[in-house]
């Protein structure tokens, strides 16, 4: 037997049990053997293709276990204002002005990423700006955090939002001097969101394409996206078939299903025989999803105790117990996984009890239902998540991009140690870790540099006990993703039998200091199903 694929003359990270070894020998997509160089060796035959990795790591491929790879993609098309890019006002309005001479009038242009505390004037762009930038088009212009939009006057026209309009409960629509500013917050948005156009099937799949290709470039090799039916209801279902039949499919993506009353797709997946484990390596139904609260830095997620400031704002329930409950039984009952967003700890413990419920009245020790961010859980918790076999997903680059807003809105005692993630792995809860793009970027670097130094993007250390080993931390990206799709027999590690997803990258990532993994590391090479799928340098 000869190999397709040998990689050496490199360090190759297998697992965390299985440690690292000198060689690597793919075969039909899968590992063959991974062990000594000369045993490895013996494998090479005149078609196998040598890889030098010439001193440079290589893992298992990433598993982004909580993103939303459509509205990833979307957004990749929409004029870029994050700071990085364009970091001041006129530059922002002139991307945006770029952009218009390029669309149909009455076209909407959709901007994202700006940060009014990294922009040269230091405010929120106004709607008059953007008016000027844009005099034919809808222009609306999303913050980094994705709570709060500005919208010039077509687009606040087309929403039917006045001077006279009230804010929303749960949300904001700024007036100064009797004048909107254009600024929407929160629950104010969706007005906006109701009168932008969905996406056709066509764009749905460049969007995966776009957003697969992307990940690929970070050695991400596997995701799960977490609502698929946010954008395009059942037509995403279909979309993504498309793209797996055309080849346009660039990451082994697992559904999970929006279940929330009124939105679901629920119903039509079940009647096509869609439940979770549906699928093949490429493409899986996953779980299915409620959302229970809002974010911590935006105040809405859902807590026991109220948030700092006069308002005594507990944050948002989404829904009542019985509905909850309700739903996760329907969706236990029909043999579905659950994947259900809890951040505050009143919804962690709301969704507990709906688990809780449904696993006593049918037993089912191994279904794994998830807690999505689970950020603020407590100790009683996790002690019932144990007993019943419930797995927190967090993303720790929330740790990194968002550290300082949870200490502004709930302050140093409960933020500090928010998403406890050496917690979690001692109790044995398997926590994977994403990004939850495009809520923060699918970067895996960011990631890896929470999860070792527990520290914001300023700097700010929060709870150093919390922090992890790199073993630790590649264990979460790769078997513990696997795990939480329950499919840790299938990929995650590198050894014989597992999917040949590889990830090499720039620095070893185990000896390398956490800033050079933050500033200095790239993905050279990613390997998906033993086909080379991305090359930074083209010399593989
Ligand atoms: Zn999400």
């Amino acid at each position: 037997m000869q190999a397709d694929i040998v990689l050496r003359n490199g360090p190759i990270w297998c697992g965390r049990q299985e440690g690292v070894v000198e060689a690597l020998a793919i075969w039909q997509g899968r590992v063959l053997a991974a062990g000594a160089d000369r045993e490895v060796s013996t494998l090479v035959g005149p078609s196998t293709r040598i890889i030098d990795l010439d001193g440079r790591l290589a893992t298992p491929g990433l598993n982004d276990s909580h993103l939303h790879l459509i509205s990833l993609g979307l957004m990749m098309d929409w004029v870029d204002a994050k700071p990085t890019t364009v970091s001041t006002l006129d530059g922002l309005l002139s991307s945006i002005r770029e952009r218009a001479s390029r669309s149909r009038p009455g076209e909407w242009i959709l901007a994202r990423g700006y940060d009014q505390t990294k922009l040269d004037v230091q405010r929120h762009p106004h709607r008059s700006e953007l008016d000027r930038a844009a005099p034919d088009n809808p222009v609306m212009l999303v913050r980094t955090c994705g709570h709060v939009s500005i919208c010039n006057s077509r687009a606040l026209q087309l929403a039917g939002i006045d001077e006279s309009s009230a804010s929303p409960p749960g949300g904001l629509i700024e007036q100064q001097n009797g004048r909107l500013t254009g600024l929407l917050a929160e629950n104010a948005r969706a007005p906006v969101w109701a009168v932008i156009p969905s996406p056709d099937e066509e764009q749905l799949v460049a969007a995966i394409e776009r957003g697969g290709r992307h990940l690929l470039s970070y050695g991400i090799t596997s995701c799960m996206d977490a609502a698929v039916g946010q954008r395009g209801g059942f037509g995403e279902i279909s979309a993504y078939h498309r793209a797996k039949r055309e080849g346009r499919l660039p990451v082994r993506t697992w559904l999970t299903l929006l279940g929330d009353p009124d939105r679901s797709i629920v119903p039509q997946c079940y009647e096509a025989g869609l439940i979770t484990g549906t699928g093949d390596d490429m493409l899986m139904i996953g779980a299915v999803k409620l959302f229970l609260d809002g974010s911590a830095g935006g105040r809405t997620a859902w807590m026991s105790r109220p948030y700092l400031g006069e308002d005594r704002t507990t944050g948002v329930q989404m829904m009542p117990d019985e509905t909850v409950n309700e739903l996760v039984m329907d969706a236990h009952v029909k043999g579905y996984q659950l994947a259900c967003h809890a951040i505050g700890d009143a919804a962690i413990e709301q969704l507990i009890a709906a688990y809780e419920r449904a696993l006593e009245a049918h037993p089912d020790p191994d279904r794994r239902h998830r807690i999505e961010h689970s950020g603020f859980s407590t100790p009683e918790q996790h002690a019932r998540m144990v007993a019943a076999g419930i797995y927190p997903c967090p993303q720790q680059v929330f740790i990194y991009d968002f550290g300082d807003a949870y200490i502004s809105v709930l302050g140093e005692e409960r933020a500090l140690g928010s998403y406890p993630f050496k917690t979690w792995m001692d109790l044995g809860l398997k926590p994977a870790t994403g990004s939850d793009a495009p809520v923060c970027e699918p970067n895996p670097f960011p990631n890896f540099y929470a999860m070792l130094t527990r520290k914001t993007w300023k700097g700010t250390l929060m709870d150093v006990s919390e922090r992890v080993s790199i073993e630790e931390a590649l264990q979460a990206y790769t078997e513990f993703g696997a795990f939480s799709q329950k499919l840790e027999h299938v990929k995650g590690r590198l050894v014989p039998g597992q999917l040949a997803d590889v990830a090499v990258f720039s620095r070893n990532l185990l000896t390398a200091s956490a800033d050079d993994i933050l500033d200095n590391t790239r993905c050279d090479l990613t390997i998906r199903g033993g086909a080379i799928v991305h090359d930074r340098h083209g010399v593989a």
